[in-house]
């Protein structure tokens, strides 16, 4: 027999063949011609390239797969273990949250009136009154994201003048946010003090002249510096500003609300001591410690508040109904910290312990198929989001050891399942981490691995 005669790729039928098949006839009815030939196209395309002959049925089904990953934002299993994963979302909703938000995305609300006098009202007021009452902030506002955040507050009080940065905390959050380029971006001159490891109270000092405007602090976020360190104490920076006519800013990221020291881990600084602290503002993210939806909460001072709600920014940065919902529903559940911890799901899937964990991890196994070579291994899971980069959440996560397949394929067949599994990838091992599945899920990962493995 000649080799082109056997060759498979001889073997793949034509586009129009395709199209004109029984199978998809519905595909191209419910998603439109030119999708399914373009997906064809990339699907005949794969074939060709491993080399690997025509199968209608796994032709078909890997169709409705890449046509499926083209649909957008869709729900996914994260077996990761990585709890604020900023690619699969962030901080997954709790249930008064997700109710809140439903109830004003489907009809009007009282978004921007106060329905005791029929006037208009404030977008902010009711998230305002719940910071106020958790944190001891004088007032607040809300904007879309922790970035929006912190770019409004140096716009708003910053502009025009210089803006004082330690050199250890000239850092970038990831996403593009680098600390100089938004000290520029919102109009202000950048002047930093100190080294990298070692910035005192009297640095600041010397750095403030005439056209001094703002005193930056900003969290390192997903970066430490360990060892021979030192910074001042953050209220020492605070009252610094204030002596001297300055606005100081604290750019803390993560708002914990919660004492995370209920979950295991200690010493992060958060909220309701930034305000004690004594800042003029406090910028967070609402979808990082503090479990919520995507926003960025700014807490302080009346004064400098009042100037960012004035700010032109302010309206473009604003965050809509259903988002101002989920916030303060979240922030409602934070009254009660046991109440909280339980109903949160990102404080619950960090607080979750070793003995369920395991417990989990032993439900999974059994119900993984043979095929799987599956075990129960110690590891860590993960906060993520930038948040507590050198904390490790001890937790029993299932390494996947397929025979037939290497782990980057089985992982790959993984996010095309549906709902798509994301797995985590270590040194040639496929890891699942029950930690953040949630309880039904298990059963769904379970049967995830089987299909990608038949
Ligand atoms: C995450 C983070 C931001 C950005 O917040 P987003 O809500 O992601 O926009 C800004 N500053 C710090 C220190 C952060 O950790």
């Amino acid at each position: 027999m000649d080799a082109a005669a056997s060759d498979p790729r001889r073997a793949l039928p034509a586009l129009h063949r395709l199209l004109a098949m029984p199978e998809c006839e519905i595909l191209v009815h419910v998603r439109g011609r030119d999708p399914v030939a373009d997906a064809m196209r990339k699907e005949l395309a794969a074939l060709r390239k491993a080399g690997e002959s025509f199968d209608a049925r796994q032709f078909f089904a890997a169709l409705e797969a890449r046509l499926g990953a083209a649909e957008g934002v869709r729900r996914v299993l994260n077996a990761t273990g990585v709890v604020l994963h900023t690619n699969l979302g962030r901080a997954p909703l709790a249930g008064p949250a997700i109710a809140a938000m439903t109830e004003v995305a489907r009809g009007y609300c009282s978004l921007e009136m106060d329905l005791e006098s029929g006037r208009r009202g404030d977008r902010f007021g009711g998230a305002t009154a719940l910071l106020r009452e958790l944190t001891g902030c004088e007032t607040a506002l809300v904007v879309n994201n922790g970035a929006a955040a912190v770019l409004l507050a140096l716009s708003a009080v910053a502009s025009g003048g210089e803006a004082i940065v330690s050199r250890g905390e000239l850092v970038e959050i990831g996403g593009g946010f680098r600390i100089p380029e938004v000290v520029a971006q919102g109009g202000a001159r950048l002047v930093e003090v100190g080294t990298t490891n070692r910035t005192r109270l009297p640095d600041y000092e010397h750095a403030i002249g005439p056209d001094a405007r703002v005193i930056l602090r900003v969290h390192p976020s997903n970066y430490r510096i360990l060892g021979f360190t030192e910074a001042p104490e953050p209220a020492r920076l605070a009252a610094l500003a204030r002596e001297r006519g300055l606005v100081s800013v604290e750019d803390l990221g993560s708002g914990a609300l919660l004492d995370l020291a209920r979950v295991g881990l200690p010493g992060e600084r958060g909220l309701r001591q930034a305000v004690a602290d004594g800042f003029d503002l406090v910028a967070a993210s609402g979808d990082k410690l503090l479990g919520g939806p995507q926003a960025g909460l700014l807490l302080g001072r009346e004064d400098a508040i009042a100037r960012c709600a004035r700010h032109p920014l302010m309206r473009a940065l604003r965050p809509d109904k259903a988002t101002l919902a989920a916030l303060e529903a979240t922030l409602r559940l934070h009254r009660d910290p046991e109440l909280a911890l339980r109903e949160v799901p990102a404080l619950r899937m960090m607080a979750e312990g070793a003995e369920s964990l395991s417990r989990r991890a032993q439900t999974l196994l059994t119900l993984l198929p043979e095929a799987a070579r599956a075990e129960a291994v110690a590891g860590d899971s993960l906060v993520g989001g930038g948040a507590l980069p050198l904390a490790r959440l001890p937790t029993t996560l299932v390494a996947l050891h397929p025979e037939n397949m290497t782990a980057e394929e089985l992982a790959a067949r993984l996010r095309r399942s549906r709902p798509p599994l994301v797995a985590r990838l270590e040194r040639g091992r496929l890891l699942l981490d029950p930690r953040t599945l949630a309880e039904g899920e298990i059963g769904d990962a379970a049967r995830a691995v089987a299909e990608a493995l038949a």
